[in-house]
């Protein structure tokens, strides 16, 4: 028996106006103050005055929130009382919001270890629209909270299928301001998501498609959106793909490239898509060496369209097409590009990282399952950006 879960999508150019038909009495926004800047918190609060609705504005979100954040957004919200929580941002104000809501409904709750077998009974006190800013996390469509535990210097995945948004508004007009940095790196983000969601040990016919679609959609409008902010076409396209490719990951799982991010940025300052991206060539290598049964990888290559006239010749072909686009919108290729790290701080952090990846909750559906030596070998590996001969 398998879940394929989804809120209730309302995308396209105008479907913040969804917000002027929510029924209820007050809103809590949870978001931070890059987006708060940007003037999108009194666009929404306007849409949901139109609906009968007062609000009231949590922005203090840092990336990748941490548990203290969300206890003080929490005790905010449960002053207040809402009966809608509105996450607005990119993926760290909505996985706060997801987590607030939590600790607003389970005042006891221990939010790091929030799982999706101890049901939090959620709804009794409020809904939950999620609202995407940026176009990557895919978190307006999903149950993942990713949480900063600052004694432990680590990102961890927590949540419960419960609290997917009951909506999620995918409007591309909330992404068009995104730098170009921020852009690629979201972007690249969202292409992990998708890849790792077709390949994964749970991959399944109901995420397959959109998985495809979402690689489609960005290998083709990544590289425009981030050569021109103002192409519009290609902003609505990779707004809808990293809600796809959410959809599509969280109903499959993310893997190994997920798990090395999250290890390598709880360490060290790096973007999340930045991190999880710079390693997908890498697992790929990992998981098909000497593999000839592992055909995901030339499936997704012959469906772009790339040469894939065998297994080997379409891997390697998605391999080569990912390096070729991390040149086209400038994402590192190794951890040395990526962070001004010496060989020797790695080496000296290697056993920390090896041991957050190895306890990581993506590692559960790689796709080849790496031991210690491995995944030693493959931060190794990502930091001379060598192709990997295992
Ligand atoms: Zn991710």
């Amino acid at each position: 028996m398998w879940y394929f879960r989804s809120p209730e999508i309302v995308f396209g150019r105008d479907a913040l106006d969804h917000l002027t038909q929510l029924s209820g009495k007050k809103a809590f926004i949870v978001t931070d103050t890059g987006i708060q800047k940007l003037g999108f918190v009194e666009k929404v609060q306007a849409k949901l005055k139109q609906a009968g609705l007062a609000s009231q504005v949590f922005s203090q979100v840092e990336p990748e929130p941490t548990p203290d954040t969300i206890k003080r957004g929490a005790e905010a919200m449960a002053a207040y009382q809402p009966d809608w929580i509105v996450g607005l941002g990119g993926g760290s104000p909505i996985d706060a919001a997801k987590a607030m809501w939590i600790l607003y409904e389970n005042p006891q709750a221990d939010i790091l270890a929030i799982n999706p077998f101890e049901p939090l009974n959620l709804r009794q006190k409020a809904k939950m629209v999620a609202i995407s800013a940026t176009s990557g996390t895919g978190a307006e469509v999903t149950w993942g909270i990713v949480i900063t535990d600052p004694a432990d210097k680590r990102k961890v995945a927590v949540g419960a299928p419960e609290n997917t948004p009951d909506i999620a508004i995918v409007d591309p007009t909330l992404a068009v301001t995104m730098p170009p940095q921020l852009t690629a790196d979201t972007g690249m983000d969202a292409l992990t998501h998708a890849i790792e969601g077709y390949t994964s040990t749970w991959n399944n016919v109901f995420s397959d498609g959109l998985c495809l679609q979402a690689i489609k959609l960005i290998f083709t409008y990544l590289p425009r959106a981030v050569a021109n902010g103002e192409d519009e076409e290609a902003r609505e396209n990779m707004h809808n793909a990293a809600a796809i490719a959410g959809l599509g990951f969280i109903n499959s799982m993310c893997s190994l490239a997920h798990a090395l991010g999250h290890s390598l940025g709880g360490l060290y300052e790096i973007a999340h898509g930045r991190a999880v991206g710079l390693f997908l060539p890498y697992t790929i290598q990992f998981n098909t060496f000497e593999n000839s049964e592992q055909t995901r990888y030339h499936e997704i290559a012959a469906f772009l369209g790339l040469p894939a006239a065998s297994v080997q010749q379409g891997t390697n072909s998605l391999i080569q097409a990912l390096g070729q686009l991390a040149n086209q919108i400038k994402q590192p290729r190794s951890i040395q590009q990526a962070l001004s790290i010496s060989l020797e701080t790695l080496e000296n952090d290697l056993d920390q990282l090896v041991e957050h990846a190895e306890t990581d909750t993506q590692i559960i559906t790689a796709v080849r399952s790496p031991n210690t030596q491995d995944i030693r070998k493959l931060f190794l590996y990502a930091y001379h950006g060598k192709d990997i001969d295992w």
